[in-house]
């Protein structure tokens, strides 16, 4: 039965864990003393860790966790050099582990180097769930920053994301929902799935939970980065730029530089 549990790492990212068939598998390990405090209390080996980019909140913490656990073998991005990767991934790359069927592809935007896994589980109704672990890349109601690569490279990135099913869990590495809901409010002041969006989430954290993971169809109802064709986001970008927007790359351009400075 696969278990997907986040480990909170640094201050706001989580490490996500990963159980399938008695094997374990650790996503962005960021900080090791969570993540090896976390398989010390629950008694776990870990086998596997994906690394999906390059940055220090996502690689910090390999060294320590494969020096307490030296089988374990780490899949990482190949478009940039990782600490202790064993398995260099460029995107395109399909591969059975614990179980599981995985998918790699590449999704460069927020770096050039980013990755994200897919992959899908059977649930006890038959029913097949599909999950990604999307770094980076997608947030719940936002996206990460463009440090690298051009807006219409991020887009399409994004989009590849959020044309798998509409059940799909989005696994991000970021609490940053609440701070992103705003954001996405100040573009899309009307939007009631926003508002309804920010009470549950609010909730949650109020209790300290994770707002996480999120879905494809919470993402394409609330996220201004994959909404550049509805007019609300594409009214806000014309209004800011002063320019008419033909297409919605460029819609999606307008919108970084909007949160950039919101
Ligand atoms: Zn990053």
């Amino acid at each position: 039965m696969l278990k997907i549990t986040p480990i909170p790492i640094i201050q706001d990212n989580y490490a996500w864990l990963i159980q399938n068939q008695g094997k374990t598998l650790v996503v962005d390990p960021g900080e090791a003393k969570p993540i090896l405090d976390y398989l010390q209390q629950q008694n776990l080996q870990l086998d596997y860790m994906f690394v999906t980019h390059k940055h220090w909140d996502h690689v910090t913490g390999i060294a320590q966790v494969k020096a307490a656990f030296p089988e374990c073998v780490i899949y990482g991005t190949g478009h940039h050099d990782i600490p202790c990767r064993e398995i260099a991934l460029m995107g395109g790359e399909t591969f059975d582990l614990m179980g599981l069927h995985w998918r790699v592809w590449h999704t460069p935007g927020h770096t050039l180097d980013h990755i994200v896994f897919h992959t899908q589980s059977q649930e006890d109704n038959g029913i097949i769930q599909d999950h990604i672990f999307s770094g980076d890349n997608l947030f719940a109601c936002g996206c990460g920053r463009m440090f690298e690569g051009t807006a219409e490279q991020f887009h399409t990135s994004l989009q590849s994301i959020i044309s798998l099913p509409l059940t799909t869990k989005i696994y991000c590495t970021h609490e940053y929902t609440l701070a992103n809901i705003d954001f996405s409010l100040h573009i899309e002041p009307n939007n009631t799935y926003t508002l309804h969006r920010q009470d549950v989430c609010t909730e949650l954290r109020a209790q300290n939970l994770p707002t996480l993971p999120t879905t494809v169809a919470d993402e394409l109802k609330s996220n201004p980065f994959v909404r550049c064709n509805s007019p609300d986001v594409i009214r806000a970008a014309e209004h800011f730029s002063g320019k008419v927007l033909g297409k919605p790359e460029e819609v999606f351009a307008v919108i970084r530089q909007i949160k950039d400075q919101f």
